[in-house]
């Protein structure tokens, strides 16, 4: 299946310039993994007489940039479940292994999440959620920008459902809840802007996982 929802040409063309951090990196990547016409987009953005690139001369373009973005065009197959986790093989090769994640539960019941990497300069974080089906992860806010993509199974977010490659953005400041579908649950990567640990308005929801976050 197609991804119907896609990143901003502005996030493709920052990561096609480098100019992205470890976590955008992973978040942009796994959809390119899911998503041909991205990738082909990413190829064209990339290119030294690019339209797009010509606007920004000041970003050097990475030396390896084209042997990542033809090695991201040949990935299509959908991600192996590896360990009992739906992430592609080419994730799973940047984050710790499995077995040293911290899994939280988030209150309420049917949902834990996971901090993947901590971009320490930035201050982002990627996460794993894992939602059970029809599970709701309770509203919440966040400082920061929130962008995802959906790796298995589909979820409601603000009226729209998300499936597997969809891609999905909260404005700074934004609230919103997420349902699981119904039968298969989902699986999400997140990238928070800013910290967990900094976000607000989890009233009683993430104030007691916020301490766990912390390491
Ligand atoms: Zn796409």
């Amino acid at each position: 299946m197609k991804p119907a929802n896609h990143p901003p040409t502005e996030r493709l063309l920052a990561y096609a310039t480098g100019a992205v951090d470890v976590p955008m990196r992973l978040l942009v990547e796994t959809h390119l993994s899911f998503c041909a016409r991205c990738a082909r987009e990413v190829g064209r953005l990339g290119e030294p007489g690019g339209t797009l690139l010509e606007a920004v001369p000041e970003e050097p373009v990475p030396e390896d940039l084209f042997g990542r973005i033809w090695a991201e065009a040949g990935r299509h197959e959908q991600p192996r479940r590896v360990e009992g986790l739906p992430l592609p093989p080419g994730l799973l090769a940047e984050l710790p292994p499995p077995e040293r994640w911290h899994w939280h539960p988030v209150p309420g019941g049917g949902c834990r999440m996971a901090r993947l990497v901590k971009d320490v300069s930035g201050g982002s974080g990627l996460y794993l959620i894992q939602m059970n089906p029809g599970a709701r992860f309770p509203r919440h806010a966040h400082l920061g920008v929130e962008e995802g993509l959906v790796v298995a199974g589909g979820a409601w977010d603000r009226g729209r459902f998300l499936e597997e490659g969809d891609w999905g953005s909260a404005p700074a400041g934004s609230r919103h809840e997420v349902i699981a579908d119904a039968k298969e649950g989902c699986w999400t990567l997140v990238r928070e802007e800013r910290d967990a640990v900094r976000l607000s308005g989890w009233w009683g929801v993430l104030q007691r996982t916020a301490s766990l976050l912390r390491h």
